[in-house]
């Protein structure tokens, strides 16, 4: 079986979702699980709506409003008829989130932020699986939350393996097109969880380990992996092959076009990823898998941006000693705070850090009771993999550079534009 993954910029209109189909009608559907994301921009506007919920704002109907809009008119292009079930399938699924934010009770935004954000994917894969049909390319909807079960961590859950293979290896049917969502599990409770934003390539992966599949393909607006992100870098170059290894490099220094997580499963079963464009899929994109010699030949530039450099220092001049950088550290992973960076001196200790869920300015007052903390906002980080001087240079051409650490591959600056 062949693992497919449509993110949200693939199945962004009707067009796109007209075109996940003439993909599949080129490459091939028989022995095929498709995972595919929310729509478009669909998790954001999601994230709007609970932030209008929690703030008890008048405008919370207007932005569940502007999701609902936004669906039905790619099923007015998709559908001539809108008598077809599709519609109130989809309108089944508003009236149960309409349900869900009059009744719930429970005060818990991570918990909540689950609950609700979960109806992108299930709106979406909803939908393709109808016109699917519709246009005579037979397949399963399943509920991926029936399959893959995770901790009660909202937001960022972990997943429960052994039951999650169980309930794969035995219920995913084989030799047939199976359409899930991507980025959701469920606790033992069955509440929705969710894996992460941008989390669907590691629902591919998933399910790739579960089913020893024959590979993964993720299918994007880029021909494939390259050696930096077009939106940033100018002359960006494909990169055709590259081991798994320097793939979690790139990914783990935040190449945004494969998520993190995705990598581990697939070189644990030797399963290889390939990254593909939705907009020429006979191309062949990039091959990720084992093989030691498939260094890149040329420097790879990742850019994070809006990331925060701490320095933390001692207030009474003493020494910046393990004991502290442990209880630092301790912190940071309490409240889920990923650190990208270290750089430390006697009495000072430097982090860049990625405050995904906003626990900042909470953690702040913990440290400020033992450090001096000081910190800049907004900075990126730039990491450049296979390093030159030259690309060094131009990495740090018109910006002021507050951290700079060069290792044997890896030169990284932190820098403020
Ligand atoms: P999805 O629709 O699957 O969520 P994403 O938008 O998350 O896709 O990922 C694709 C985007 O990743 C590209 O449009 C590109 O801007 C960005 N990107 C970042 N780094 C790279 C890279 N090294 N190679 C290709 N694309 C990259
Ligand atoms: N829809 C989710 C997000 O936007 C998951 C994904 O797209 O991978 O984060
Ligand atoms: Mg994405």
């Amino acid at each position: 079986m062949k693992i497919f993954k449509f993110g949200g910029a693939s199945v962004k209109d009707a067009e796109g979702v007209k075109n996940v189909l003439s993909v599949l009608q080129k490459v091939g559907h028989e022995d095929v699980l498709l995972v595919i994301s929310a729509m478009g921009k669909t998790t954001n506007a999601l994230e709007v709506v609970i932030k209008h919920y929690f703030e008890k704002s008048p405008e919370l109907k207007a932005s569940i409003q502007e999701v609902r809009k936004y669906h039905n008119q790619i099923l007015l292009e998709l559908f001539e008829d809108d008598k077809h079930p599709v519609f109130r399938a989809v309108n089944v699924h508003f009236e149960e989130l309409d349900y869900f934010l009059s009744h719930n009770k429970s005060p818990n935004y991570n918990f909540v932020y689950d609950q609700v954000v979960s109806y992108g994917e299930i709106i979406s894969t909803t939908i393709v699986s109808h016109y699917f049909n519709h246009c005579n390319m037979k397949n399963n909807w399943l509920d991926v939350r029936q399959f893959i079960k995770t901790d009660a961590t909202y937001r960022d859950a972990i997943v429960d393996w052994e039951q999650t293979h169980k309930l794969i290896s035995k219920n995913v049917k084989k030799k047939a097109l199976n359409i899930t969502q991507g980025f959701l599990g469920s606790d033992e409770n069955n509440f929705t969880t969710t894996l992460g934003r941008e989390g669907s390539d590691y629902t591919a992966a998933i399910f790739a380990y579960c089913l020893n599949a024959e590979s993964v393909t993720i299918w994007k607006d880029v021909p494939g992996v390259l050696n930096a992100d077009p939106r940033y870098f100018e002359n960006a170059v494909l990169l055709n092959q590259i081991s798994y290894r320097e793939a979690i490099e790139l990914a783990f220094y935040g190449a945004s076009v494969i998520h993190p997580k995705t990598l581990q499963p697939l070189q644990r079963k030797e399963i290889p990823l390939f990254v593909k464009s939705f907009i020429n899929p006979l191309l062949p994109g990039t091959r990720v898998y084992k093989g030691a010699d498939l260094e890149p030949q040329t420097s790879c530039f990742i850019v994070k941006k809006n990331q925060l450099l701490i320095s933390l220092s001692s207030i009474d001049f003493s020494f910046i000693m393990e004991e502290n950088i442990s209880e630092i550290f301790a912190l940071f992973h309490d409240y889920k705070i990923k650190v990208s960076l270290i750089q430390n001196t006697a009495i000072s200790f430097s982090v860049c850090i990625e405050d995904k869920f906003g626990n900042f300015p909470e953690l702040k007052k913990i440290l400020s009771k033992k450090f001096k903390v000081s910190y800049n906002e907004n900075v990126s980080l730039y990491t450049i993999r296979h390093f030159t001087e030259k690309a060094a240079q131009m990495v740090e051409e018109n910006k002021t550079v507050l951290v700079k650490q060069i290792s044997r591959e890896t030169l990284q600056v932190v820098a403020k534009e």
